[in-house]
């Protein structure tokens, strides 16, 4: 989070103006002050050792802004400046901006994860709404001759003229490249088109860059007012003559709008895609695409808030256009990838978030209103200029209106009222739903009897919005083709999600096949339900404990209907999800312990927040990351976050009395990191033994093993806990270094392979000989045919999804303990996953992948 400094020569002004900001954000940014100098008989100054050191106390990677009142606080503000590193020095600007308003406003901006340069145009920008007030005009008057001027404050204004020289002038990836670069500055600039002899806009602003319609050719005039303007004109001036960083290749051409329209889908017998969650669904189509969001105006009188909501939705859009970014940079290349710098910099565009400022402000409309009223305004204007450019951006700035009034509106609904929002994932008639791609909190939200089944062009079988949608017991397949983006609601489809195929209106004899299967798989789930209640027992009496993976209080309902043994893995960052703050300690405290009650005296293990990797959470200020599965999630979270950890540990502990729960960390890598966790753990506990707050003292401490540094390191980690459940889908991910949400590695991502197979053996290995039990929650154990395996390898128990349990029983019951060892035995030899299943289906002969 950017952190942000006040200089003042008055330590009370100081003082004063930092409570002041600080509590618009319930003191959530970093804040520091530099105010008066250690003299007694004449207190007022400043220090430049003071300033310095009050950066440091803020500084981290976002970046300070330092804001400061009159005449030496600017010197010692610089001197401190000059004190710091090299990079340091990038990361710290001094800011213009007015002291009160600026700082109360850089702190609103900070708060809700905003980048620095966003920071710096919020405190800038912080006079606005009183000027306007008080009829006040501030736009920027233009300075039209190249050299330099002086303003009635006696600023200087220095201006060059560059010629722009690549073929398509200003479109969209230089703009943006224009406006970043402008951006990085202090100073004020501004640039008019002189060929086309437009007004001066701000060159920070994309939009206001966009509608001087620069193209080749055209002279444009920069100027710059501030303590950088020469390293910014020549910064810019460089960017300019260098054509943009654009090799000049002309035969290049861009898509045309015509190029992007569905082309007509004629499928072939059938589509294949990546299995996901097993079952026949036959349905009508309906394709999931963003539909135009309805907008309500009203009145409203806390504009904080409102102007916060809108913030945060704008936060959470970038995050998502960054991880679009990161997509579209590998899959598609730089260059279209581009067309998203320019959705981030319009949500950066220090003009377009004046104006809804000033909407919900002056006019007290609501954050939705306002923000499409603005961009309509702004796409009107795009409208009248008859620029083949400009009309294409208007379907980017719709794109980024609908991602933010998305947010807004299913904001406002969690708000309001707590019944689920009306949404467009489900249809009004059962049907099979065609998306793009689906979040785990989206799936989560399908209702079985509306949606069949699931098909999307992105994922793999072991992405969490799969995993949910096996829960979920809806049949899916993902991996798609682009093209099933293309069908028409009225086709049906048929789905088999056991071996991945999709039929687009299928002939009669496809229907009547996928009909028997499904038949056959219903008589075979019925008869798995008649012995779900007994115990997982070998036929020569070898017994493995049958748990089930949940994440919340419905779930465990359905986990104890299909015979589960207790919860091996309570997922419970589900609880932090489609929401927009944390779940209370008292929420949380409330939900373990109704679910331990439904439970009885069967074990509940409950995994601490695992965030990250395909499980963001907006609201938790998670960076964005190039590879968020190698980054800040799980356990490294948790521990850098005790405000957030902490409750959590507090209300399971609370949760625990009379129950039979255990704490699982997940993502542990190291043994600092289980020794942190369990210090954490251990303050917790002893706060609640000071409150008199009784808690089950001999709880069961565990880890998940599912990071390979915790599988060659098992001996050590395992005289810390009191057992493991090893995570095959991250380790298997991690061992064969594949994204397990990425379909063209999917086939990679597999727990069958020997390399993923012998980690388990070392795991189970070390915990045997250190004397703890070990588990296995991973979906892996949701596959009749590693049934073998698992038994054969030791496991003590096996935590599966509520509806494989009857089938796994079922299994266990037809091996005897000494096959299964011979069948493990000889997996672990093999040298491909392949070779493994098909070792399984000769010697074991359930099969379950065509
Ligand atoms: C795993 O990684 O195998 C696991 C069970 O955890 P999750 O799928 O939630 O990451
Ligand atoms: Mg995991």
């Amino acid at each position: 989070m950017v952190g942000i400094v006040i200089v003042s020569h008055s330590k009370q002004l100081a003082e004063g103006v930092r409570e002041l900001a600080a509590q618009m954000v319930q003191g959530k940014v970093p804040l520091a002050i530099a105010a008066g100098i250690d003299d007694p008989e004449n207190p007022l100054g400043t220090d430049a050792m003071q300033v310095y050191e009050a950066i440091a106390s803020v500084y981290s990677d976002e970046g300070v802004v330092i804001l400061m009142d009159l005449g030496s606080a600017l010197m010692s503000a610089e001197m401190a400046v000059e004190f710091l590193t090299m990079e340091q020095k990038q990361k710290v600007h001094l800011c213009e901006a007015p002291l009160v308003e600026g700082a109360v406003a850089a702190a609103v901006a900070a708060a809700s994860g905003s980048s620095i340069q966003q920071v710096m145009a919020e405190a800038r920008g912080s006079l606005t709404a009183k000027a306007i007030q008080l009829g006040v005009n501030t736009s920027p008057s233009f300075v039209s001759s190249q050299g330099q001027t002086t303003n009635d404050t006696g600023q200087t204004t220095k201006e060059i003229h560059v010629t722009i020289r690549n073929r398509l002038g200003l479109h969209a990836r230089p703009a943006s490249k224009f406006v970043s670069t402008a951006a990085r500055f202090q100073s004020q600039i501004l640039v008019s088109n002189l060929t086309r002899r437009t007004e001066a806009v701000r060159a920070d602003s994309i939009n206001q860059v966009a509608t001087l319609v620069a193209r080749q050719g055209h002279q444009l005039a920069i100027a710059a007012t501030g303590t950088d303007a020469d390293e910014a004109l020549s910064a810019l001036q460089e960017l300019v003559e260098s054509n943009f960083g654009e090799q000049e290749t002309p035969h290049s051409p861009l898509p045309t709008p015509h190029s992007l329209l569905p082309t007509p889908y004629s499928p072939p017998h059938f589509i294949q895609g990546i299995p996901a969650s097993s079952g026949i669904a036959i349905a009508q189509v309906f394709l999931h695409t963003a539909n135009p969001i309805d907008v309500q105006q009203y009145h409203v009188d806390d504009v904080e808030t409102e102007w916060q909501r809108l913030r945060v939705a704008i936060q959470i859009s970038k995050e998502e256009i960054q991880s679009l970014l990161s997509q579209a940079c590998t899959q598609i290349g730089d260059a279209e990838a581009a067309i998203f710098d320019a959705h981030l910099l319009f949500l950066e565009d220090p003009v377009l978030l004046e104006a809804v400022h000033q909407r919900i402000f002056r006019q007290h409309q609501n954050a939705e209103a306002s923000w499409q009223a603005v961009i309509e305004e702004l796409v009107n204007n795009y409208r009248t200029f008859e620029d083949p450019y400009l009309q294409e951006r208007v379907a980017d700035i719709v794109d980024v209106e609908q991602r933010v009034l998305r947010l807004l509106t299913g904001f406002q609904s969690h708000i309001r009222t707590s019944d689920s929002s009306p949404d467009n994932l489900n249809p009004s008639e059962p049907a099979i739903l065609i998306a793009a791609d689906l979040s785990p909190s989206e799936t989560a939200r399908l209702d079985p009897t509306k949606v069949l089944g699931i098909c999307t062009t992105n994922g793999s079988a072991i992405s969490h919005s799969a995993i949910i949608a096996r829960r979920l017991g809806i049949p899916a397949i993902v991996g798609l083709p682009e093209e099933v983006m293309h069908l028409s609601n009225d086709a049906i489809a048929a789905l088999d999600g056991d071996s991945g195929r999709m039929w687009v209106n299928p002939e009669s004899d496809v229907l009547n096949a996928l009909e028997v299967k499904r038949n056959t798989q219903q008589a075979v789930h019925h008869e798995g339900l008649a012995t779900v209640f007994s115990p997982a027992v070998t036929r020569d009496g070898r017994q493995i404990d049958v748990f089930a993976n949940i994440t919340g209080i419905t779930d465990t309902e359905e986990a104890l209907r299909f015979g589960a043994e207790g919860v091996g893995l309570f997922r419970t960052e589900f609880l932090y999800m489609e929401r927009i703050a944390p779940p209370s300690e008292e929420e949380q405290e409330l939900i373990y312990l109704s679910v331990a009650q439904q439970l009885g005296n069967r074990p509940l293990i409950i995994r601490t927040l695992d965030v990250g990797g395909d499980k963001p959470i907006s609201y938790l200020n998670l960076l964005s990351e190039n590879n968020s599965f190698l980054g800040w999630r799980g356990i490294r979270y948790c521990l850098d976050n005790p405000e957030i950890f902490k409750p959590q540990l507090r209300a399971i502990l609370k949760a625990s009395p009379e129950h039979q729960m255990k704490i699982m960390f997940p993502m542990v890598a190291t043994v600092e990191e289980i020794q942190a966790a369990k210090a954490m753990l251990a303050e917790v506990q002893s706060e609640l033994h000071q409150a008199g707050i009784p808690f089950d003292e001999k709880m069961e401490v565990g880890i998940m093993v599912e990071v390979p540094s915790a599988v060659m390191i098992a001996d050590k980690l395992a005289a810390e806990v009191d057992f493991f459940s090893i995570g095959t889908n991250d380790l298997s991910q991690y061992v064969m270094a594949a994204d397990r949400t990425h379909p063209l590695v999917a086939n990679l991502v597999d727990a069958f392979h020997p390399a993923v197979l012998r980690m388990i053996q070392q795991t189970v290995q070390a915990a045997r000989t250190a004397g703890i039990w070990v588990g296995l929650c991973g979906e892996l154990a949701s596959d009749p045919l590693a049934t073998p395996l698992l038994l054969g390898l030791g496991l003590n128990e096996v935590s599966l999804n509520p509806r494989s349990i009857p089938a796994f029983k079922q299994a266990i019951a037809q091996l005897t303990g000494d096959q299964a060892e011979a069948i493990a035995a000889s997996a672990l030899q093999q040298d491909s996953a392949e070779k493994v299943r098909a070792l399984l289906s000769r010697e074991w002969g359930v099969g379950s992948r065509e």
